[in-house]
């Protein structure tokens, strides 16, 4: 990251200034940036809805007004789509007999008065309980769960690894293997220059077959595909492991929405 240059804010400013005397955008809802590795310049909606305004080095503000009036509809799609889109991540009360969630299976939050590490109780019915001193919650709030999310998802991680990345047939040993909190914005990552391998604790409330997906796609990243992160070499080894990976990629997306993030009214 380089600090722009005064030339770029001379015309950040003209720019932001003509866009808003047009009158397209909302005045204060969108940015303008200066892009050098672009060719073109674009309009984007981050999930927030903010509009960033990408231009290059020789724009002029009558071009881009241009271009944002030519987009004006498609930009009011692209809000409406970003709005069914948003996460919704909704707040856990954690109080006893709560409802949560464990490799797509609901348990139960029980909460003892004896002070005991916490864990997950299998009852006669197939049915889990999650066991929880009340005085942990009380004093750390949702954190001793989200850690036994992050010790019970790394057990399941580290189970369920090595044979996924055996199918990749790659000469690169496993990446390293971690679980925990990843905010709100990425279920999983992987960091090509530790070769580490992160799932957010949250994700392990989903079914196996999502949790699997996201595996294997960071997986296939671990294989360091040619060209772009996302590209067709990608595409074709996450493919030859798991083909359905598109639809599951959807489910995911669409279940990674709504999962509770460790957040408490
Ligand atoms: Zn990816």
């Amino acid at each position: 990251m380089h600090p722009t240059d005064l030339s770029d804010e001379v015309l950040i400013r003209t720019i932001t200034a003509a866009l808003e005397a047009d009158g397209i955008l909302t005045s204060a809802s969108f940015d303008v940036v200066v892009s050098r590795r672009r060719t073109t310049h674009a309009v984007t909606t981050r999930p927030d809805g903010r509009r960033v305004v990408r231009i290059l080095p020789t724009s002029t503000a009558a071009e881009i007004t241009q271009f944002v009036r030519l987009n004006a509809s498609r930009l009011a799609d692209h809000a409406r789509q970003m709005a069914t889109r948003a996460p919704r991540h909704p707040d856990r009360r954690l109080t006893d007999g709560c409802e949560l969630f464990w490799l797509g299976h609901s348990v139960r939050l029980h909460l003892v008065d004896t002070p005991v590490p916490v864990h997950m109780r299998q009852q006669e019915d197939g049915t889990g309980l999650l066991v929880v001193h009340r005085g942990d919650l009380e004093r750390c709030g949702a954190q001793p769960i989200i850690d036994w999310y992050a010790r019970a998802g790394r057990a399941w991680l580290e189970g369920a690894a090595p044979a996924h990345w055996a199918r990749l047939r790659t000469r690169r040993p496993l990446p390293r293997l971690e679980v925990r909190d990843l905010g709100r914005c990425n279920g999983a990552i992987y960091q090509e220059s530790a070769h580490q391998l992160t799932l957010h604790w949250a994700v392990f409330q989903l079914p196996p077959v999502l949790l699997e997906y996201v595996l294997v796609h960071e997986l296939v990243h671990g294989t360091r595909p040619r060209g772009r992160s996302h590209g067709p070499e990608f595409r074709t080894r996450l493919l030859r492991v798991m083909p359905d990976a598109l639809i599951r990629h959807e489910q995911f997306r669409a279940a990674y929405r709504f999962l509770w993030i460790g957040t408490t009214p």
